[in-house]
């Protein structure tokens, strides 16, 4: 394909994408598909010869369309929202036109220079110390720095090994890890990729220690994390690690990372906070206490700009405020990447601070995407996800038959269907399968997703708003949906 060609042709790529979008919120939400039929459809040999663009097209949309389900509906309130953008779409198309591939500063300096500028941007946004800066504003460089990883879940997993390359002074990455020894601590309400971290450090899932939750707010109770400390150091195990979270996936609760992280450091463990999905409502003012406790007290902090930040996945930002652990737990230098600027020190190579030794230039789609928006912009999309989910609890606090299942946080709400439409509590067992069915009857009418966990043992049904198309209006037609379906539910549990 010439240059010309590709210009004609990617247009028709352009088009293909401003119809969707411009199209998607008719599509039903979910999609129906029975598990195979896409393979099947699909499946044939690598054609011979080359096939023009518009067959390729034709074919996404006949083959693949269908078992789509379209994060970027406008009524997709399921999980947390993973936002494309048309900024982010172009900044991604730059970088896949740059095709650089940045694993060392010297393999392409602006993919490792753009990175640590834009992380530092960043970082000061969030109302992050500057002891996560690349660069202080001073203009002298810093002991931390951030990095763009591809998910939060790799984000943790480096944060582990560099937790315990620090507990292990090293000996965590030459003799490997003594099996029981090293403890790591989280709340009930953690995301699972803290289990799996410990899994892939060697460490176990077993060593992940478990703490209590407040029934109602979900927060660590931090009085139940001091004693689990307690007794594993009086049995001889050393913590390396304490996670807090902030916007748990279940309910968004926040947990108190300022006396989690005195707990931590007391004992010589590193604090890792996770706020894949809350800690960018940090860029408003109003939303800045999501991030308290982050300058003074975390080692690392991770939240995703591919959730609710309109960057098109994938695109977690990392930060760690001493980066000598990180790179003293992951760097390793064969013959073939030695170079004069790395021997210098004077760069950042980034190879070292993940699993992978390639990289693609992440830096330039996040970096459109601040640009394109602003703060202004970005501050405005945060704050209509808030206020459309200020309305979801209106409509929940509302109706009688509907009960929070704790307290809603920023985009995200959370309530069970509990009563009859008189408002009569309904058993606990009856409610859970009315909760569920409601889900399912939601889901299955095309027009909008929701997800749902447990809290206590009981079903939960989550309403996560924060999508960029989504209006007051699919809030609205959402509810009715659920309100219609809930009169139904409940007719049929009468009758
Ligand atoms: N942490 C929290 C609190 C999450 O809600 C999620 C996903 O929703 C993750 C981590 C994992 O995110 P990722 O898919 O980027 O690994």
């Amino acid at each position: 394909m010439s240059a010309e060609q590709f210009r004609t042709e990617a247009h028709k790529v352009i088009d293909w994408i401003a119809d969707y979008w411009a199209t998607v919120g008719e599509r039903p939400v979910l999609s129906t598909v029975e598990p195979g039929s896409v393979a099947e459809a699909v499946d044939g040999p690598i054609p011979d010869d080359p096939e023009p663009l518009e067959q390729v097209l034709s074919d996404v949309d006949r083959l693949l369309v269908p078992g789509l389900t379209h994060w970027q509906h406008p009524r997709f309130f399921a999980y947390f929202p993973a936002n494309s953008s048309p900024a982010a779409v172009l900044g991604d198309l730059l970088s896949s036109g740059i095709g650089a591939q940045g694993m060392l500063w010297a393999t392409s300096p602006s993919v490792s220079e753009l990175e640590q500028v834009v992380l530092d941007q960043l970082a000061r946004a969030l109302g992050l110390s500057e002891a996560f800066c690349h660069r202080r504003e001073d203009g002298s460089p810093g002991a931390g720095g951030g990095v763009i990883q591809d998910t939060a879940s790799t984000a943790t997993f480096t944060a582990l090994l560099a937790a315990l390359h620090r507990a292990t002074g090293g000996r965590a990455r030459t003799e490997g890890v003594e099996s029981g020894r090293y403890t790591v601590y989280a709340s009930s309400q953690a995301h699972s990729s803290l289990q799996k971290a410990a899994m892939m450090s060697g460490l176990g899932e077993r060593a992940v220690r478990t703490i209590d939750v407040d029934a109602w707010t979900q927060q660590l109770d931090v009085a139940a994390l001091a004693e689990a400390l307690k007794a594993d150091v009086a049995a001889g195990r050393v913590p390396v690690m304490v996670q807090a979270c902030v916007g748990t996936t279940g309910t968004g609760a926040v947990d108190p990372v300022t006396e989690m992280g005195a707990l931590a450091h007391r004992h010589g463990a590193w604090l890792h906070v996770d706020a894949a999905w809350a800690g960018v409502a940090a860029l408003c003012p109003e939303h800045a206490w999501v991030n308290a406790g982050v300058a003074e007290h975390a080692d690392s902090y991770v939240t995703n700009p591919h959730k609710w930040l309109l960057t098109t996945f994938d695109c977690s930002s990392f930060w760690v405020r001493d980066r000598s652990a990180l790179v003293g737990a992951l760097s390793i230098l064969p013959e073939y990447l030695r170079n004069p600027a790395s021997e210098s020190g004077a760069v950042v190579d980034y190879r070292d601070w993940h699993p992978q030794l390639g990289r693609r230039f992440r830096a330039v789609k996040l970096w459109t995407v601040l640009r394109s928006y602003g703060l202004s912009g970005l501050r405005a999309h945060l704050r209509a996800g808030v206020a459309q989910a200020a309305r979801v609890t209106g409509l929940v606090d509302a109706d009688p038959r509907f009960t929070p299942a704790a307290p809603p946080c920023l985009g995200l709400v959370a309530f069970r269907l509990a009563a009859d439409a008189s408002g009569a509590r309904l058993p606990d067992a009856e409610a859970d399968r009315l909760t569920a069915a409601l889900m399912t009857a939601v889901n299955t009418s095309g027009e909008a997703y929701l997800s749902h966990t447990q809290l206590s043992g009981r079903t939960v049904l989550r309403w996560a708003v924060g999508g960029w198309q989504t209006t007051a209006a699919d809030v609205e037609r959402t509810w009715q949906v659920l309100s219609d379906a809930a009169d139904e539910l409940l007719g049929h549990a009468a009758a």
